[in-house]
């Protein structure tokens, strides 16, 4: 079973605090809860903290670490669902934020791996800010929690190809400078083929629609020079 999971915590360099923890199941089982043993005054002294996260724990009910613990176990118990996949997002600190609840390492539930899977290895060189996903509330841990499931489900799952010119890296010039050279993506096409020693290019779409979000760019395909000296990246992406 995979777990997506996300904490917020205070960490100043030498501890990591937790304040709440948000686990979102592959089956969809939700998890959420919020400590009640953070050091709330020192967190209130981190300004990204007080703005950020803080503001989301203030109502609702608090757990001891104890509690939370014992409510993870359950929630993702080898027994009950099968051998737990955890996944974070830049997961390093919310492992151990989350693995501290039980103590120290060794002290993993039963049957847990010992270490998490992060989704900012899995996607690589991908700009998630730039996935058509986004967390409702984020820093909310279980929001964000949410979002990684999404963004793994997104990742993993069937995909359009695409092809997409982009010139001198990533912005809105580029469509215009291709589009003032190739009006149409099937004259794009036509020459990408010329280019491309015939290989045909069977997935255009126009993607005026997708302008300004750049998600996955796969490494691939050719050059193609403009008049005037510039040149078109053909890349190949997914959406
Ligand atoms: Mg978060």
């Amino acid at each position: 079973m995979k777990y997506f999971l996300d904490t917020e915590f205070h960490e100043d360099g030498w501890v990591i605090d937790l304040i709440s923890i948000g686990i979102v199941a592959e089956d969809g089982r939700e998890l959420y809860m919020v400590s009640s043993e953070f050091d709330e005054p020192y967190a209130r002294t981190n300004d990204w903290l007080a703005k950020n996260v803080l503001p989301y724990v203030q109502d609702g009910e608090r757990f001891t670490r104890a509690e939370i613990a014992a409510a993870v176990k359950h929630f993702c118990s080898p027994e009950r669902y099968g051998e737990p996949e955890l996944w974070g997002f830049y997961a390093d600190y919310d492992w151990v934020a989350l693995c501290q609840l039980f103590g120290k390492m060794k002290d993993l539930p039963t049957g847990w791996p010992m270490f998490c899977r992060d989704l900012r290895q899995l996607i690589g060189n991908t700009r998630p800010s730039d996935f058509p996903l986004s967390a409702e509330k984020e820093h909310h841990a279980l929001a964000d929690a949410r979002w990684n499931k999404r963004l793994y489900d997104w990742y993993t799952g069937p995909k359009e190809a695409y092809e997409v010119a982009v010139i001198d890296g990533f912005g809105r010039a580029v469509w215009h400078n291709l589009f003032k050279h190739f009006p149409t993506f099937e004259d794009v096409r036509r020459a990408l083929a010329d280019h491309n020693h015939g290989r045909s290019i069977t997935a255009w779409k126009m993607l005026k629609c997708r302008v300004g979000m750049w998600p996955t760019v796969v490494p691939y395909s050719c050059r193609l020079g403009l008049p005037g000296g510039n040149a078109v990246t053909i890349t190949k992406f997914y959406l």
